[in-house]
């Protein structure tokens, strides 16, 4: 029999009570969300109004006063904040791969004031919402881990793919160096087990769902974390991705693991998965794209505007109803 436990994301280090609820609340705010895609921005036919210059004039003023006075009443904030959006500079923007060229970069940010507190790293895998200030949208986004030194000054980086029709996508790549990004955050996306619940995670990873899986390998207290990242071509592990993969392997001396699965060689395949379901109590966390996610565990689904885990399907399922027993998936 599955157990299949729908754990919920928080923000347990502000919220502490309802939990769960939290959760779905931040998550479903509409212009966050990663599923909604209805962003039409047709504009209305303009409406042209005759007004007296001195009104003009008048309503001209009146805008530019309240502007003021709504900057000097709220001053940007120093701190990143699930609130309000920090201000943040682009600090380096590294493709993946030169050769051929990767439409998946590395981005650095810089928080404008160093910041007075770290992120709760250790709690979860966390996330950052990133605004288009042109559509006033937000997307999140998964730091990877940190490199030595960065952690002091606050640096974030972020592995994000170009998606060629995406607002917030296209948006983070047009920007140069030492251009403001604004962020918000941290959300606590899947929250690590208590030391003893479990002896290994197994993370399935999809392309850019990789960040999540390492952020998760650099600070779960799991004796043993194997992550399994499927791309569909080899060029997205390569270059800067591969250095970033290594270091941490290195750096966890043998507790991580990462094995790469190519698309057009046959990708994660069912005894691929059974292998790495094996070795004590095991949690399976599976992230990337929702067609990924399907395909290893079985569709998320929604519920009252609200995203829930689902049933448990896809290859997870089809292991346990060959080989029995228990196990706990969370799907990011
Ligand atoms: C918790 C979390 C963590 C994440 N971490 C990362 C990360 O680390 N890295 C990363 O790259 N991504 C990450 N994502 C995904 C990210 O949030 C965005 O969803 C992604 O970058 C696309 O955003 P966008 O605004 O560029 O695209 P969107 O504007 O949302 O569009 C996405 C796609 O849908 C298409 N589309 C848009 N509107 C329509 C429409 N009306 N009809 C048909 N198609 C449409 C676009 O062409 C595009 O291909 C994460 C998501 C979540 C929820």
């Amino acid at each position: 029999m599955a157990t299949f436990t729908p754990r919920t994301r928080f923000l347990s280090h502000l919220y502490r009570p309802r939990l769960h609820h939290r959760i779905y609340q931040v998550r479903n705010v509409p212009p966050i969300h990663r599923s909604q895609h209805t962003h039409t921005h047709a504009p209305p036919e303009p409406i042209r109004l005759k007004l007296p210059p001195t009104l003009s004039l008048f309503i001209a003023a009146s805008g530019l006063i309240y502007y003021a006075a709504t900057l000097h009443i709220s001053p940007q904030p120093k701190n990143l904040n699930p609130q309000t959006f920090t201000a943040y500079t682009l600090t380096s923007k590294t493709p993946v791969a030169t050769s051929p060229p990767s439409h998946t970069a590395i981005f650095s940010l810089r928080p404008e004031h160093p910041p007075g507190q770290q992120l709760p790293f250790t709690e979860g895998i966390l996330s950052v919402q990133v605004k288009q200030p042109q559509l006033q949208i937000a997307r999140s986004y998964t730091p990877l881990p940190s490199n030595p030194g960065e952690e002091k000054d606050g640096t974030l980086r972020f592995l994000v793919k170009l998606e060629p029709g995406g607002e917030v996508t296209r948006y983070l790549f047009s920007l140069g160096l030492q251009d403001k990004v604004f962020l918000r955050g941290p959300m606590v996306e899947y929250t690590f087990p208590p030391v003893g619940e479990v002896d290994k995670t197994l993370f399935i990873a999809g392309g850019t769902g990789v960040a999540p899986a390492l952020q998760l390998a650099a600070n779960s207290l799991t004796p043993e974390t194997e992550i399994f990242w499927a791309v569909r071509s080899r060029a997205e592990t390569e270059g800067a991705m591969a250095e970033e993969v290594e270091d941490l392997v290195r750096k966890t001396g043998g507790k991580v693991s990462v094995k790469v699965f190519v698309d057009a060689e046959g990708g994660i395949g069912i005894q691929d998965v059974e292998r790495g379901m094996e070795g004590g109590k095991v949690a399976v966390v599976v992230s990337g794209p929702e067609g990924f996610i399907k395909r290893v565990a079985g569709e998320k689904t929604w519920r009252e505007g609200r995203e829930e885990q689902g049933k448990l399907g896809g290859v997870v399922r089809k292991v346990l109803e060959k080989r029995g027993g228990e196990v706990r998936v969370f799907k990011l």
